[in-house]
């Protein structure tokens, strides 16, 4: 006798949210449960494209190591060791604590860490930031000192607008200069284009130039034209570049004057700075230097693109400032086939920073005096504020989707301050590195169990384009969503989560009408208004065909907004003199510090010098426990160095080598291979698991970022920027292999 059984399956578009090209995805479900991801072949962007990481990403959403229900650290247990609980118990002793601490020693001591993946999280970004406005602290840390910051702040400084984040426009440019990234691995940063090899590939087809300065041989510069420069070495290029610019008259004088101040300052600072005088920091053929120099100049339409990088190096932010400079000094700044402005869709950092929040240096830190980037502190500081006593010790944290024990640095400093805090609860998917020193991890939900719209990202693009996402799937197990997480620990802990004051003022007469209705406020009345209020929104009625929540939600595969075009800059600053400042104060001690760079010599106790790279099957620290990422060569963690400087060290392939620099040692295998230049040693970060994870911990691999200083004195002081790109180590023949 058969028995029928009926199954109900749909498909769903929505979007991947690993990283910054937002693919479109069609979801299949099969009575509650996804069968599988594809591309979705009618985005308007991706067109049919998603890499691997996303497509193997069902193997997270049903990954057996997932964290399905709230654990409480067991009470004299193991590191590690967790016990499920129910929701009402964990959140009724958070809420207690929390409560606790705040009447004994203030909000000020309780702080928050969020990792990458909140960008593309836009309810849990809003509701954490709510409470910790409400707490009214300071201890707010996050992955950005280990990878943007530096350009939040460079566009501070030069624009007064420190959410802008200028991006080439690949539509047609002539020449298009690319510093420190590789976008046919990391499918591009700071640039939203998911097809970008296509992107890329038309430049040159239609006449244009792609030039890759990068110490490696990346995928990008195999495919393109290749500069190889000696780690960190951007800043000394750039100066390099602006001054053989300026010494061969090649300035676009009319847009100098139309755009900027302070050029005549820039143009002073650059001049010790000759192709000759920097050619031991760049190890660049000062021939090679003065030729695209001129080209820049001489192409009717240029672009410069720098990401993670030139955001990691010993000058960072001076290093992304001149990237502009360089743009604008050549007539190739806010302008199409050059470098363009971008405008925020969901604008809530802009309106947060117009009504003076999510600014820049409003205080300073306890330990080293570091100006706030957008309310965060770096977090290279954190396990400091932990251990130094004293007033606004930090006693308790948040810690959201983030893994700063693998992805800051000091990680082994972390981790043990991290022990003596008062109280520290996780919102995440996984027991990792970090939270694993939780009292408390709460399962969190992937992003196919979240209503979401993208926010930050999608300013940045020539193909402007915002697509709303309903929830795929219900949460699974126990899982919530992290903004009604916080909503429901700060009601139980009695505190008013009131809206930051910037967004309390605009959402005042909606929160009053949904009040006198009953309606419950949440991050979607906030998201709504600022849609509909932002640049392209439908201004309640008043502008046909504008956006609102209502029509993203009845947009299946999104909507796509005016192309990017040049003309933005008077829209962008916002200095009082309504110009680019070329010079601002702050830079001067940083152009000193370059100057004495200049002479530096290379310790021969550490006389190589290590960068990062990313590998097209891993994402910063949590995606290693993906079997199918994990298959083959995948599997192994590995530093890339030159066969010379492997020879000297009487390293073989495969080897296991040792890596030492000042503050720390690691272990890892040796791939010897020419792509690196010599002298330089790539190792992908994110390594070295051992938490509650089967695949990834079973990998091995090193975390690289244990061989970078949490020295205040090493920190980069402008953004906070801990210094992973061209950290001074030395090589060393480990006995034995590893793995
Ligand atoms: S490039 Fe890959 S990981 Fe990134 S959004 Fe697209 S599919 Fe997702």
């Amino acid at each position: 006798m058969f028995q029928y059984v009926r199954v109900t399956q749909r498909t769903v578009s929505t979007y991947c949210r690993i990283c910054e090209p937002l693919c479109g995805m069609i979801a299949t479900v099969e009575d509650g449960r996804l069968i599988s991801l594809r591309p979705d072949d009618e985005h308007p962007l991706s067109q049919g494209y998603a890499c691997p990481k996303g497509l193997a990403f069902p193997e997270v959403q049903h990954d057996p190591d997932r964290v399905l229900h709230p654990l409480r650290r067991v009470a004299g247990g193991a590191l590690g060791e967790f016990e499920q609980v129910s929701w009402d118990e964990a959140l009724d002793d958070i809420a207690v604590r929390l409560r606790a601490l705040l009447d004994t020693h203030g909000g000020g001591t309780v702080g928050q860490f969020f990792g990458n993946p909140v960008g593309f999280n836009i309810t849990g970004t809003l509701w954490a930031g709510a409470l910790m406005t409400a707490l009214g602290t300071g201890h707010q840390y996050s992955v950005g000192s280990q990878d943007i910051n530096s350009r939040y702040v460079a566009s501070k400084l030069l624009y007064g607008s420190i959410s802008q984040v200028p991006f080439p426009d690949l539509r047609g440019t002539d020449l298009l200069l690319v510093l420190g990234a590789n976008p046919l691995v990391s499918r591009a940063s700071g640039v939203r284009a998911p097809r970008v090899k296509e992107h890329l590939s038309a430049i040159v087809a239609g006449g244009g130039r792609v030039v890759v300065v990068d110490p490696r041989r990346s995928e990008t510069a195999k495919a393109f034209e290749h500069v190889s420069i000696e780690p960190d070495g951007d800043a000394f290029l750039l100066a390099s570049l602006i001054q053989v610019v300026a010494e061969e008259g090649l300035v676009d004088q009319e847009a100098i004057d139309r755009q900027s101040v302070g050029a005549e300052t820039l143009l002073a600072a650059v001049a010790p700075f000759t192709p000759e005088a920097t050619v031991a920091r760049t190890g660049i053929d000062p021939d090679v230097v003065r030729s695209l120099a001129r080209d820049l100049a001489a192409a009717p339409r240029a672009a410069v693109y720098g990401r993670t990088g030139t955001c990691l190096g010993e000058h960072a932010t001076l290093v992304s400032v001149l990237i502009d400079a360089l743009a604008l000094l050549t007539g190739n700044l806010d302008r199409e086939g050059g470098v363009l402005l971008g405008q925020a869709v969901v604008p809530f950092e802009e309106t947060a920073e117009k009504a003076g929040r999510l600014g820049y240096d409003t205080r300073r830190s306890r330990i080293g005096g570091f100006p706030d980037v957008m309310d965060t502190w770096p977090a290279a500081i954190m396990a400091d504020e932990i251990t130094t006593p004293g007033e606004g010790q930090l006693r308790a944290l948040f810690v959201l989707a983030g893994n700063p024990v693998l992805s800051s640095v000091d990680g082994p400093g972390l981790a043990a301050a991290l022990e003596q805090l008062d109280l520290m609860v996780a919102l995440d998917l996984y027991v990792n590195e970090t939270n694993r020193h939780a009292d408390y991890v709460l399962p969190a939900t992937t992003w196919l169990e979240r209503e979401d719209v993208p926010f930050a990202i999608v300013a940045s693009s020539p193909w402007p384009h915002v697509q709303h996402t309903p929830a795929v799937l219900e949460p699974a197990g126990e899982a919530r969503a992290e903004w009604e997480v916080f909503d429901e620990i700060a009601r139980r802990a009695g505190i008013s989560l009131f809206l930051p004051s910037w967004a309390a003022a605009v959402t005042r007469p909606l929160r009053t009408l949904a009040r006198r209705a009953g309606v419950r406020v949440t991050p979607w009345t906030l998201v709504d208004l600022l849609l509909r209020t932002g640049p392209h929104g439908d201004r309640f009625g008043l502008r046909r065909g504008g956006l609102s929540l209502k029509r993203l939600r009845a947009e299946r595969h999104g909507v796509m907004l005016p192309p990017a075009r040049g003309g933005r800059l008077a829209e962008v600053v916002r200095h009082p003199h309504g110009k680019v400042d070329l010079a601002p104060a702050q830079l001067a001690a940083e152009w000193d510090r370059l100057r004495s760079a200049l002479e530096v010599e290379a310790d021969p106790a550490y006389p190589l010098r290590m960068i990062g790279l990313r590998e097209m099957r891993s994402q910063n620290s949590w995606m290693h426990n993906s079997p199918t990422l994990m298959k083959g060569r995948n599997r192994r963690h590995a530093a890339r160095i030159h066969p010379e400087d492997a020879a000297q060290a009487g390293v073989a392939d495969g080897d296991a080598v040792r890596l030492t620099s000042a503050v720390g040692a690691i272990e890892t295998t040796a791939l010897l291979t020419d792509e690196v230049r010599r002298g330089t040693i790539a190792c992908p970060h994110g390594w070295g698991h051992a938490a509650g994870w089967t695949v990834a911990n079973a990998a091995g691999g090193a975390n690289t970022n244990e061989l970078a200083s949490a020295r205040v004195e090493d920190v980069e002081f402008l953004a906070g920027m801990a210094r992973l790109n061209g950290i001074p180590v030395r090589l060393e023949s480990a006995v034995g292999a590893v793995g």
